[in-house]
């Protein structure tokens, strides 16, 4: 149970708070909040949280476990954890995020290329298929290793094999910025680190 504080404009305009009045069913209550500027309102919806970085040294553990393969359809507490990952990484900021980055041992990652042209989208138990020969340098840093960035050699395009959140099988063709992303973050599903692969 979470306690919200919302502006009379929220309500009175009826944008975000609309489905939560319905819920509360206390949508004939709205002259109530013009007559108060701010209101408290109580409800038990669960909403987005930041999740703490797990970061090296102090959470190598974590960032070197074994991460388990998720099934469908997901329980609450992964979507949950899914809309606590979209909002971490994208507060952070970052272009990407793995599960045992926040301390989830799970096949899951976040991807968040908003700024490119790319949805954000949620990507579970992945795995590379295909990747090209040719390999190219890129700076790469890490939400898990603050401050460090090095040169990564990675494959230019790959093709990737997961899940939706939803649960549809997908493939993904990439290049450019995308395939580096999702070797990153396939990496840390299989407990590897940028630290391992920068060139010397
Ligand atoms: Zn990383």
């Amino acid at each position: 149970m979470r306690i919200l504080m919302w502006t009379r404009r929220h309500c009175c305009e009826c944008q975000i708070s609309k489905f939560k009045c319905q819920i509360l069913d206390i949508g004939s209550f709205r002259h109530l909040f013009e007559i108060c500027y701010l209101t408290f309102v109580i409800y038990n919806e669960s909403m987005p949280k930041l999740l703490r970085l797990h970061t090296l040294p102090s959470d190598e553990k974590i960032l070197r476990a074994k991460n388990s393969e998720l099934t469908f359809p997901l329980s609450t507490k992964v979507r949950e954890l899914i809309e606590d990952m979209k909002l971490t990484v994208k507060k952070a900021p970052g272009i990407g995020l793995a599960a045992p980055q926040v301390g989830s041992n799970l096949m899951l990652a976040i991807i968040h290329l908003e700024e490119f042209g790319i949805k954000s989208f949620a990507l579970i138990n992945p795995k590379i298929v295909s990747k090209s020969i040719r390999k190219t340098p890129m700076e790469e840093g890490c939400l898990s290793i603050p401050g460090v960035f090095g040169m990564v050699k990675r494959p230019a395009k790959v093709e990737v094999a997961g899940f939706t959140e939803q649960g549809k099988a997908v493939r993904i063709k990439a290049d450019k910025l995308l395939a580096k992303v999702l070797q990153h973050e396939i990496d840390h599903l299989n407990a590897i680190l940028i630290a391992d692969k920068f060139v010397k």
